[in-house]
């Protein structure tokens, strides 16, 4: 089967591999109907992801249909339509216990799928423990609208779940990316007073204004003031930081107003400085993490009842075969890409 693979830091190749087999009771054998290319991805690529391994196929973001189970798997069955979660968790740990599954002490815990065992940027994966890596999608929703669900979806509606948003609120999103506005979408389902979405990039920024113009936008450099000038009390409720570039931590923050809360879910490349002098007084509650991908039913609930549809960022759809040329449209952020989806 066609499988795209990190071969070494800089370089991802379209190889032949043999189609997976079972390994454990607890595996499932998923055909890939759709996957996506995430940024993470370009991470590895980049060789800044170290617990990647050369010769893993890379993809983590992606739906398809169960052909295979194991002895213990219960959930699913063959046939199945389902969305493939980004974190293979055990689901009786201490964390899983918690709902904090991306801490799962399974050796194969956390962000393992297309990192550390293959993933799905292929015709067919492996997922270890899929009674809790798989969520059938109900009847109606398409792979389309269930792409998204495992990976920056999760993310989305555990940061705005973190976040926790109240009617009286104003939320200031950093980041208008496809992680930021999935984020964007979940906070949207709080019901929050106002909502305000900072981007860099000007064509992200039109994209934001005509899908979603219920929401305030802004530049980073204009962004203080311009909460400012929409907040009763010197800034935002609720600061949500998705962006993970250079000074967008800084900027969440000075954006927060006094006793106001700052998420961050955004993933840097480089060590954030917390310069707590200049913030004393100012009395902050910061929340930091990575994905606690453990709602995907919930997540598929809203979107087969109307409420939750993000669809619109498959801005590009490319056979898998042609997996190079997607990425490096992806990678150059040609032609107003924000999603690549890959038909295998
Ligand atoms: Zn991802
Ligand atoms: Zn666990």
């Amino acid at each position: 089967m066609l499988a795209y693979t990190y071969v070494e830091p800089g370089r991802f190749a379209l190889l032949d591999k043999p189609v997976p087999a079972l390994k454990d009771p607890g595996d499932a054998l998923v055909r890939v109907t759709l996957s996506s290319i995430c940024t993470s991805d370009l991470h590895i690529k980049h060789g800044s992801v170290p617990r990647a391994v050369p010769g893993v196929t890379v993809g983590h973001e992606m739906v398809g249909v169960v052909e295979q189970v194991g002895s213990a798997v219960t959930a699913v069955r063959p046939g199945d339509r389902v969305a493939v979660n980004v974190e293979t968790f055990c689901g009786h740990c201490f964390f899983c216990e918690h709902g904090w599954v991306n801490n799962c002490t399974d050796p194969d815990g956390g962000w393992a799928l297309g990192c550390r065992i293959d993933g799905g940027q292929a015709e067919y994966v492996r997922v270890p423990h899929a009674d809790q890596g798989l969520t059938p999608i109900p009847a109606g929703v398409t792979d389309r609208q269930a792409l998204f669900v495992g990976d920056i979806l999760a993310t989305g509606f555990w940061a705005a779940k973190l976040a926790d948003p109240g009617p009286e609120d104003t939320v200031l999103i950093l980041g208008g990316g496809p992680t930021g506005l999935c984020t964007l979408s979940c906070v949207l389902l709080r019901g929050p007073r106002r909502v305000i979405l900072c981007e860099a990039d000007p064509l992200r920024r039109r994209f934001v204004r005509a899908h979603y113009p219920q929401v305030l936008v802004t530049a980073p450099e204009e962004a203080e003031a311009f909460v400012l000038a929409h907040t009763p009390h010197g800034g935002a409720d609720r600061v949500i930081e998705a962006a993970g570039g250079a000074g967008s931590f800084t900027l969440a923050w000075r954006c927060a107003r006094p006793n106001g809360v700052v998420t961050v879910a955004a993933l840097y490349d480089e060590d954030q400085t917390l310069p707590l002098p200049r913030m004393y007084g100012k009395n902050l509650t910061f929340q930091t993490g990575g994905v606690d991908g453990c709602d995907c039913g919930e997540i598929l609930s809203l979107i087969a009842e109307g409420k939750l549809d993000t669809t619109f960022l498959i801005t590009h759809t490319f056979p898998l075969a042609r997996a190079e040329e997607a990425y490096a449209l992806f990678e150059r952020r040609d032609d107003g890409v924000m999603k690549v989806a890959l038909v295998p």
